[in-house]
């Protein structure tokens, strides 16, 4: 037996009462980063050889390097998709990491992989795929969306041998997360984009088609579509393109990182039919589903497709898929081998709270960017540009340059009291800069979404 370190037992109570402050914060600081050089004048070299003790690098991160990092969770954090992980889900994840379990196998981790299915079967379950759909976790929507990329050209090239040195081609609009293409080019296919910024609809995909050659007709492998788009919370015609894809014999994906946590929404679930036609879907719990970093997840019509796609194999694996070690292996539908069992914060929040909370939750996301609308369009300086999608709001402050917003968000951000952040919006071929509010954390309030609007005065 190891002896037990009476200093690392008083340590560990000094990280815990921190992680039990930081995690019932009602009132977080929202912090703001220093440059390297800054952060290496206050906190030196602390790997070293002897080491610096646990108790001086401990301090140097309460007291220096958390001060210079932005939680995630404040309530005026509007910027990007924020992130708001129910307590229950980040004191779990303490639990996941002490728990110390491998989760890419069955035959390590089968306790806590069955309750990670548990909390896949809901939100398989929100999709309305028809059996035998299932999922993982992965590390975000960017590992979920290339799992789901491979699956599709593997199934694409075994359903055809011709295929086999064909370059694929994907189509998404161009309102497709940045993920997309940058996956493409992981696998090396070409993308092409549909010019809409708006809801990307059947006809347009339609009409994509009917312009190619038959050559590069022959090289389209899959359509991706977007359910919630990252700058203005859109959803494209899921239902028509699912049509065009099961009649063109095309793999249907379904970008929902962000807006999949509203598909536990009543209020806007039907803008999401279609959904269910999906040959694999992306949602992220670590955005709209209350989760800590990092969970994505991946969600296929057929497991066996990605089995087929994602399985490694090795003399080291074999004992892995022997008849005495069965169960589900989350690796085999993944490009990730060895993984921490990351949907279990997820479940356990679940588990405490039931599923309904988390419908009020995402709801109350919705309505905070209502009354967001409803503010905007009262005060005198700002309007609307749209109208709020999901939890996205973009508006303009009158008169404004790119320059007064991009000024705007440091002085917020530096008084410590904001951050929301400019985004661009497309008319023709000319963009425009506007403010963005995306709403996640059910904490917000109406009086912080006035306070804001006041500093833009
Ligand atoms: C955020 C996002 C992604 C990327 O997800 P990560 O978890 O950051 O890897 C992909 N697609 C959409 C629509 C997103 O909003």
């Amino acid at each position: 037996m190891h002896n037990v370190d009476i200093d690392l037992v008083e340590m560990t109570l000094d990280v815990i009462k921190f992680a039990i402050k930081r995690i019932t914060d009602t009132d977080p600081q929202l912090g703001f980063p220093k440059s390297e050089a800054e952060l290496s004048a206050l906190v030196g070299e602390t790997v070293t050889p002897e080491g610096i003790s646990g108790e001086k690098a401990f301090a140097l991160f309460r007291d220096v390097l958390i001060k210079a990092s932005i939680p995630i969770n404040h309530p005026r954090h509007l910027a990007f998709v924020p992130a708001s992980p129910t307590r229950a889900a980040v004191m779990f994840d303490l639990v996941t990491s002490a728990a110390n379990v491998h989760g890419a196998f069955w035959l390590e981790g089968a306790g806590c992989i069955f309750a990670e299915m548990q909390a896949m079967r809901w939100l398989v379950k929100l999709t309305g795929m028809p059996a035998p759909a299932f999922g993982v976790f992965t590390s975000g929507g960017t590992e979920a969306n290339l799992s789901a990329m491979v699956a599709a050209r593997e199934n694409w090239r075994a359903l055809d041998e011709s295929k086999k040195t064909t370059r694929g081609i994907v189509i998404a609009a161009i309102s497709a997360h940045s993920s997309v293409r940058a996956m493409a080019k992981v696998i090396d296919v070409d993308v092409i984009s549909v010019q809409t910024e708006d809801c990307f609809e059947a006809a347009q995909l339609n009409e994509t088609l009917e312009n190619l050659t038959p050559e590069d007709r022959s090289r389209v492998f899959a359509v991706i579509a977007t359910g919630g788009t990252t700058n203005a919370g859109i959803i494209d015609d899921l239902d028509g393109i699912a049509e065009i894809c099961k009649r063109e014999n095309l793999w249907f994906h379904v970008d929902a990182a962000y807006g999949g946590g509203a598909l536990a929404a009543k209020s806007v679930r039907h803008l999401f039919n279609g959904i269910e036609h999906a040959d694999s879907v992306t949602i992220d719990p670590h955005k709209w589903l209350f989760s800590p970093y990092d969970c994505g997840a991946v969600i296929y019509r057929d497991p066996e497709q990605a089995k087929a796609a994602h399985a490694q194999e090795g003399s080291y694996l074999d004992i892995f898929s022997d008849p005495g070690a069965q169960g589900f292996n989350p690796s085999d539908y993944q490009i990730q081998l060895t993984r921490r069992i990351r949907g279990l914060p997820l479940w356990f929040s679940l588990a405490m709270h039931g599923t309904n909370r988390y419908e009020k939750a995402v709801e109350d996301g919705i309505a905070l960017a209502q009354t967001a609308g409803r503010l905007i369009t009262e005060v005198e300086h700002t309007e609307l540009v749209r109208e709020p999608s999901l939890s996205c709001v973009l508006f303009r402050r009158h008169g404004w340059t790119a320059e007064d917003y991009r000024n705007w968000t440091y002085k917020n951000h530096k008084a410590g009291f904001a951050l929301v952040a400019p985004t661009k919006v497309r008319h023709g071929s000319e963009f425009e800069t506007v403010a963005r509010f995306c709403f996640i954390n059910p904490d917000t309030t109406e009086t912080d979404i006035k306070a804001i609007l006041e500093t833009m005065k």
